[in-house]
């Protein structure tokens, strides 16, 4: 399902994904989440695309063939994609396992120029033929279509608690209960942190505490926040304003 204008309703496209290269894996995809990137994308809202665009970068779904130099995956695996299926692989960053700043640009999962020149097409599709590097293994405990928004959504979250080492006893603050301040919750919570969400609608009081945050502070314009000094070791704002 492609784009093919900022604002006509998505219409099927068809196309041929390339022919596997030895590290490549194709993967049938049974999920995509959408992030709201996707619509962004979608809509040029962050600058011209070249139409027609498959958008879509959460993807979760099966293996059914693999490339002959391809060791991590089988027919039949259960795998993920990301936002991103390649990058320059020389430069000091990708030397690190740093891909994501990669110096030369990595190749994003749609709208970006491959290394052969092509656009990549999303997961909006029904296949995706993407490097082994840039395919995670799904474990069995976790449902596909669960997986699928963990691609994104999540990392963007977990990613953060990860490398400001959230842990046992951390007061964290959560800001905003939305696509990705949900997973903060339940990823800071598993973590081992008191988590207190804030948020703007009084009617997510009860899932906040379902993912499990132990307060929920209901704050509109004008809210007096000086009960709050010093009173987190970690704050992850995902409200864009
Ligand atoms: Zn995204
Ligand atoms: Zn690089």
């Amino acid at each position: 399902m492609a784009a093919y204008s900022p604002s006509a309703p998505l219409k099927p496209m068809q196309f041929q994904r390339r022919s596997l290269g030895p590290k490549d894996v194709a993967i049938q995809v049974h999920y995509c989440g959408v992030c709201h990137s996707d619509i962004h994308t979608a809509r040029g809202d962050w600058g011209q695309i070249q139409y027609p665009q498959i958008v879509g970068h959460e993807l979760a779904g099966e293996v059914v063939a693999v490339g002959s130099s391809v060791s991590r995956f089988r027919v039949g695996s259960r795998v993920g994609v990301g936002t991103m299926v390649n990058s320059c692989r020389h430069c000091s960053e990708c030397e690190a396992g740093r891909e994501n700043y990669c110096l030369n640009g990595n190749t994003q999962t749609y709208g970006s120029k491959d290394r052969d020149g092509s656009i990549t097409q999303g997961g909006y599709s029904t296949f995706v033929v993407v490097d082994e590097d840039f395919v995670i293994n799904i474990p069995d405990v976790i449902d596909l279509a669960e997986a699928g928004p963990l691609l994104c959504a999540g990392i963007t979250v977990y990613s953060p608690l990860r490398h400001w080492s959230v842990s046992s006893g951390k007061k964290v603050a959560i800001i905003g209960l939305g696509g990705l301040g949900h997973m903060a919750v339940k990823f800071a919570k598993v973590m081992g942190a008191e988590v207190t969400v804030f948020t703007t609608s009084p009617e997510k009081i009860d899932d906040a505490k379902r993912f499990g945050a132990t307060n929920v502070v209901v704050n509109k314009d004008g809210a007096d926040f000086s009960g709050f000094k010093h009173a987190f070791d970690f704050a992850l704002d995902t409200v864009p304003y």
